[in-house]
């Protein structure tokens, strides 16, 4: 039962209203605000639905229909992101939990813990307790196993994730691990399900062989009524009638989860496949279908593994779904950016031993896309601030007055923002990080307008120009306005019934407006890259790519003898484009990105000579 409070109820009415309840046996639960204030209510409420609706202070009483309550959405709207240190599950990020199936020695643990950090693995698993079908089979390394694990999240500074199949390891779980995984066939082990809501560790539930979605959600109530609502869903095959595959991945459990609940959601393809060729298309498929991250055995030497070697990616492959999964992502508006992932967790270390927050400058106001840029770059590890101009967050972060800034460096479909290149000439700041969104484009309008109804469309000429074919359907007047946000803004407040905006879904949220006409611009490839300004590099450097203007002597083959260099030493080049130097006519700047580090002590030959080639180069970053 939900009740939404009155208005002006006073926080000390709310406390009253709140121990009369109890007086009357019923189990009430804060609940995050929406528009209006709420209480929940568990179990039946030792008093009529009438008797509340007349105690003051209650404004309405809702029933939830579900038979979960703090699972659904109805008590909780907004989706859940369970932490595990820098980790964050759920969200836009992407993360990937990865290692063998089950921890064999402290070597075997080391090396593929080794391995699948440095492909980017966000959490590292393996089981200590193996709930094995077979009693003869290899049971686990028990407590030894669990210190292994705590040694391999000590030496790697990776957090770990284990499965725990009886209440009575919980004080072994405290001890040594950062996740608690309630396996398949415990699922329903409602003893250790509430044990586990108690230990107040993130928990990842797995699905059981043969449970139902509904099931499912149940048990996660369990976890959550013991007051902790830090749980991760994770799919890994039913059963079914199918033998060829060793369970079947039920992938459209993913979208049915997105709409009953706000936990968010892995997908664990080796158990659901049970074969090594299969695992890799799973994963890929379950991102596309919108998981919030992936579980995925992995083993050095799969042949030998004491258990479940047939379904363990070798790290080479591990490594080549990760790349994969890395441009998945940005598709569905996600993102798998392992250095980034490192990068912000350096930011954010930064930020606890600092004494003021770190603040994240972008242009425009909320709800753009270079909004989302600076959200999704920095996660909860700066404060977004919005400011006017490009110039204007150069000089910000050039006066400390900000950390760092987020600014659009190209589009894949109308090419570089030039004006943000000739910035990063002018300012002394290093390009510390970058990150790609994917464009794409709403038709928003206010609640209750139907597509019929809009006479007048409102947006950034861009927007407009990228929406080409879909306005050509309709004649409807366009009103060009400084930005997409704003465009919504107006639309929100606007009298005009017949108005709409086009913008990113984040502005649909940010204004209060609906979604009328969804994925509206002409060509679907559509991605921005940002790059993150700051004063200095972030070290430790970890640096995959290099950007560098030059400009060339005014000889025969002068811009060959620089790009000849990087020939030479089979560096790959990865962008080149001229533009005119302001102010110098016919005299050109080139812009050039390198799949390397080029301030790496190795390179400095290679720097030097470059250095010596080019009449003037600077290196924006390495990153
Ligand atoms: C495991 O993750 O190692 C495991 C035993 O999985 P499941 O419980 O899904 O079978
Ligand atoms: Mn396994």
């Amino acid at each position: 039962m939900i009740l939404e409070l009155d208005k002006d109820l006073t926080p000390e009415g709310r406390a009253d209203l709140i121990r009369k309840l109890k007086a009357k046996r019923c189990d009430c639960r804060e609940l995050p605000p929406t528009e209006v204030e709420r209480i929940g209510i568990l179990g039946k409420p030792g008093v009529e639905e009438d008797e509340l609706r007349r105690m003051p202070g209650v404004a309405k009483v809702v029933r939830v229909k579900t038979p979960y309550k703090l699972v659904g959405r109805e008590m909780h709207p907004q989706d859940t992101r369970v932490r595990v240190g820098d980790v964050v599950i759920g969200g836009e990020n992407i993360a990937v939990v990865a290692g063998p199936c089950a921890v064999e020695s402290l070597e075997q643990t080391l090396t593929i813990a080794r391995e699948v950090k440095k492909a980017g693995a966000a959490l590292f698993r393996g089981g200590a307790f193996k709930p094995r079908t077979s009693p003869y089979s290899f049971q686990g390394m028990e407590e030894q196993g669990l210190k292994i694990l705590a040694e391999v999240r000590e030496a790697l500074g990776i957090r770990v994730v284990t499965e725990m199949t009886s209440p009575s390891q919980a004080d072994l779980m405290m001890k040594y691990i950062d996740v608690v995984q309630i396996g398949a066939r415990n699922m329903q082990n409602f003893e250790l399900l509430k044990c586990a809501g108690r230990m107040g560790k993130p928990v990842l539930l797995k699905r059981g062989l043969a449970g139902t979605i509904e099931e499912w959600l149940m048990s996660a109530e369990y976890i959550l009524a013991e007051g902790n609502s830090q749980v991760v869903l994770c799919e890994r095959g039913i059963r079914t009638f199918e033998p060829y595959t060793r369970n079947t991945l039920d992938l459209s459990a993913i979208p049915v989860l997105k709409k009953l609940t706000h936990l968010p959601i892995v997908v664990d393809p080796s158990h659901a496949t049970g074969m090594r060729e299969k695992v890799s298309p799973m994963a890929r498929a379950a991102v596309a279908a919108g998981a919030d991250g992936l579980m995925i055995e992995v083993h050095h030497d799969p042949e030998h593994a004491l258990s479940d070697g047939p379904q363990s990616l070798y790290p080479h492959q591990f490594r080549q779904l990760m790349r994969d999964i890395y441009v998945i992502a940005p598709v569905i508006g996600k993102q798998l950016d392992f250095a980034h992932l490192d990068r912000v967790q350096l930011i954010e270390r930064k930020r606890r031993t600092g004494t003021a927050r770190r603040r994240a400058a972008f242009v425009g106001r909320i709800g753009t896309f270079s909004h989302k840029a600076c959200l999704q770059y920095f996660g909860d590890a700066a404060e977004a601030v919005p400011m006017p101009t490009f110039q204007s967050i150069f000089e910000a972060v050039k006066t400390g007055a900000v950390d760092n800034g987020i600014v659009p460096l190209e589009n894949s479909l109308s090419g570089s923002i030039h004006e943000n290149y000739d910035l990063l000439r002018e300012y002394d700041l290093r390009i510390i990080g970058e990150i790609k969104i994917r464009i794409l484009h709403n038709l928003l309008a206010r609640p209750g307008t139907e597509l019929a109804a809009v006479k007048r469309v409102l947006s950034h000429p861009q927007a407009f120009e990228q929406c080409r074919q879909f306005l050509e359907q309709h004649s409807w007047e366009l009103v060009a306005v400084s930005d997409t946000a704003g465009a919504a803004e107006r639309v929100s407040g606007s009298e005009n019934i017949g108005d709409a905006a086009i913008a990113n879904i984040a502005a649909a949220e940010a204004y209060g407006l609906t979604v009328i006409a969804e994925g509206i611009e002409t060509n679907p490839r559509n991605y921005t890259r940002f790059v993150v300004v700051g004063r200095e590099a972030i070290e430790p450097r970890q640096a995959a790519k290099t950007s560098l203007i030059c400009s060339a002597r005014n000889e025969p083959g002068a811009l060959f003898a620089i790009l000849r260099v990087f020939a030479d030493n089979q560096i790959n080049m990865i962008k080149l484009e001229s533009r005119p130097i302001p102010g110098e006519p016919w005299k050109y700047m080139f812009y050039i990105d390198l799949e390397t580090d080029l301030e790496s002590p190795e390179l400095a030959a290679v720097r030097k000579e470059i250095t010596d080639r080019s009449e003037y180069l600077k290196i924006l970053g390495c990153y």
